[in-house]
């Protein structure tokens, strides 16, 4: 018979992909290494594994990565295939784009079956949103929920994933206006648009061309508008070879790293004919890269090279670059290089003015300028709390919190080298990784995350439970 250490109890923040493998990698972790663990999930959404990126429920949303890549174990490369074989097999392709809605099913199903089989870890799911946190000391960390509850844990793990998209670029006419989609992938957000009506989307990127897909129907013109009015590129579309990454060597600065990325695009595309397989190769380079970057060079590289990169870094699924380009073809998507300078909210729609000097009558105006990582100035009271309480702080770069390269949070300055059993993952570390945001690196740090979690809970004992779930004093 196994024997179990005395218990410890851990909160995962955040039930979206991230914590949902997270809370699957602690419970497997746990397992292994005999320690009696309640992992607390808090998310207010009432499924894991969703997030708006999962969320959807239109079958035309395409994962932006082939099947192959889109495991939950990377030591099982095949898992999310075999998924597939098994439930679902006209979609069971190494390289096919599957229907985004799949993925999150997926990932519910793996951390149902990881509780279910966990001998000696639990898991507890509870539907609130954490909104402070309440009190810590050397050995606790307290949240407060927004059910009105506490939650005392030995450690915690912050998943709080893709905040709201910025709206402060919207004049405050349109922004109170009913005609204003805020966060395109809320539940049942395109009900506000009109049926017929032209519309105008507020972004060019990947969220652009998947409410595209929504909204295209004959008699109506969608126009996409951004600063840039680059698109996202598009997958290659048969798989393409491996490339080895570049060698890495010289001075750290943005021109080295420059001349590094694209003298290896242009190896790749003598190689293969593509620049795909030399981009690709980089990925894993990446961090390093980055993080040799000086602080300057970060922040010119956000603001002068960022939109760059994505549109390169994020494609394009194949079957959603024919879709996009066909309605290009068509007259049914425009897309145009300037910024919205004007809206009044009228009785038939939104008359909007662009910086091109062109005037617009639409239905409506649907922001997919993307999510939020510039933590320090959202609206959010948890993460106001934990910068008060001193537990976290904004990265550097202002993109996602101060952490070392495996997720501990640092503590807010000042405050010595104290740091709280206390991780985050995803794009909470943007500021520090860069490439964090996607399920191959999310996967990777989900388990890096919690098996420094276990180790360190096993070290310490807890014969003392305080811990758990309590009403607020
Ligand atoms: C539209 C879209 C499509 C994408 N497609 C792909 C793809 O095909 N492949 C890929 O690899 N990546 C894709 N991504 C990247 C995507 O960000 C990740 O794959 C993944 O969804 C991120 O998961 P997450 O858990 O970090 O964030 P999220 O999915 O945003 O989940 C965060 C969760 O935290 C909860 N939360 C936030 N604050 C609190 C709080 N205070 N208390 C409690 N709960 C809280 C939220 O309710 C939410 O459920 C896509 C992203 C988007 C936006």
């Amino acid at each position: 018979m196994k024997s179990y250490q005395s218990g410890s109890d851990i909160a995962v923040i955040g039930a979206g992909a991230a914590g949902s493998l997270t809370a699957t990698r602690l419970l497997q972790h746990a397992d292994r290494h005999r320690l009696r663990l309640d992992v607390w999930l808090i998310d207010p959404a009432r499924e894991n594994g969703r997030g708006p990126a999962y969320g959807t429920d239109d079958a035309r949303h395409l994962l932006n990565v082939p099947a192959a890549r889109m495991t939950a174990f990377a030591e099982d490369p095949d898992h999310f295939v075999h998924w597939l074989a098994d439930r679902h097999p006209q979609h069971a392709d190494h390289d096919a784009f599957v229907p985004r809605v799949l993925y999150g099913r997926y990932l519910a199903h793996v951390l149902d079956d990881t509780a279910r089989r966990s001998a000696g870890a639990r898991l507890h799911r509870v539907q609130a949103r954490a909104i402070g946190t309440a009190h810590h000391d050397d050995s606790t960390l307290s949240f407060l929920l927004s059910s009105g509850r506490t939650l005392r844990v030995d450690a915690a793990v912050l998943a709080l994933g893709n905040f709201a998209a910025d709206c402060r670029w919207a004049p405050e006419t349109l922004r109170t206006s009913h005609r204003f989609v805020a966060s395109p992938w809320s539940p049942d957000a395109l009900c506000a648009v009109p049926p017929g009506a032209d519309v105008l989307l507020v972004g060019t990127g990947l969220t652009m061309a998947d409410m595209t897909l929504s909204l295209q129907r004959p008699g109506r013109t969608v126009i996409a508008v951004s600063r840039s009015g680059l698109l996202p590129q598009p997958h290659a579309s048969e798989p393409l070879p491996q490339s080895p990454p570049p060698v890495v060597a010289g001075p750290p600065g943005l021109d080295a790293f420059r001349r590094t990325v694209l003298t290896h695009l242009s190896r790749s595309r003598r190689a293969h004919g593509d620049w795909r397989p030399g981009f690709d190769s980089l990925r894993p380079l990446t961090t390093d890269l980055w993080r040799r970057l000086p602080p300057a060079d970060r922040t010119r590289f956000l603001k002068e090279h960022l939109r760059l990169w994505e549109v390169h870094r994020h494609r394009m699924p194949p079957p959603t670059a024919a879709a996009v380009r066909q309605a290009r073809e068509l007259g049914q998507l425009r897309i145009v290089s300037g910024h919205l300078t004007d809206a009044a909210v009228t009785g038939e729609g939104v008359r909007v003015r662009l910086s091109t000097g062109t005037t617009l009558d639409v239905g409506a105006v649907v922001n997919c300028t993307g999510s939020r990582s510039d933590v320090g100035s959202l609206d959010d009271p948890f993460l106001h709390s934990l910068f008060k309480t001193g537990l976290a702080r904004p990265h550097a770069t202002g993109l996602g919190l101060g952490a070392t390269r495996d997720g501990r949070l640092l503590s807010a300055p000042g405050r010595g080298d104290v740091r709280a059993p206390l991780w985050a993952l995803g794009s909470l570390l943007r500021g520090e990784l860069l490439e964090t945001t996607a399920i191959p690196e999310i996967r990777v740090q989900a388990d890096g995350i919690a098996a420094s979690a276990v180790a360190l809970l096993k070290r310490d004992e807890h014969p003392q439970r305080h811990r758990g779930l309590f009403a607020s004093p």
